[in-house]
């Protein structure tokens, strides 16, 4: 119970299958870290700071989980933190091959960071931050999604790109 686990992703934003398997880390480790991958951030939605903020709201009453960014390679990032495990959620047999080649890749740089993948609730089996991105840029309701912050912040982000000459579509929001 004393590990620290590292919950790494893109988290653009966070929706309720992230914070589901977050919250399942935290009653299984000392200290979970949801980590939030510092990319450039021209395929994403949300900034850096912005990701960060929304994942630090929906999940403020766990006291065991603390939010951070990083850059660079997930596994430096884990041996900075004394992390002994590294978190993943798995969707569906689809996610599976991209994991196992991770988690293979991360063993190699870091053997002693073990992988441990957490299966979704059926109820967020189907959902990715594009699937709740291009649902809700496209008029659905998403509040069984993802909690109300992340869909006011999405609202917000609809109408700034509503701004003539913005020329993100879509398209260039699916990861
Ligand atoms: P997404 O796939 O939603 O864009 P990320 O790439 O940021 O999210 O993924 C971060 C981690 O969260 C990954 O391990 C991913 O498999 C997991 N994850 C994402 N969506 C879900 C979900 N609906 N259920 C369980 N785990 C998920």
């Amino acid at each position: 119970m004393g590990d620290i686990a590292i919950y790494p992703g893109t988290f653009d934003p966070i929706h309720f299958g992230h914070t589901d398997i977050a919250r399942r880390a935290a009653q299984l480790f000392g200290r979970v870290v949801v980590a939030i991958y510092d990319r450039p951030s021209k395929q994403l939605l949300f900034s850096t700071e912005e990701r960060m903020a929304l994942a630090r709201e929906a999940l403020c009453d766990i006291p065991n989980i603390e939010v951070r960014s990083y850059k660079g390679l997930t596994t430096a990032f884990a041996e900075s933190l004394g992390a002994r495990v590294l978190v993943r959620g798995l969707r569906v047999i689809s996610d599976f091959e991209l994991e196992y080649q991770m988690a293979l890749t991360n063993n190699q740089l870091a053997p002693q960071l073990e992988t441990v993948c957490l299966m979704t609730r059926k109820e967020y089996a189907f959902l990715t931050a594009s699937i709740l991105k291009e649902v809700f840029m496209l008029g659905g309701d998403v509040s069984t999604l993802a909690a109300s912050h992340v869909v006011a912040a999405l609202t917000r982000k609809r109408e700034s790109l509503a701004c003539p000459g913005d020329s993100v579509t879509l398209v260039s929001l699916r990861d």
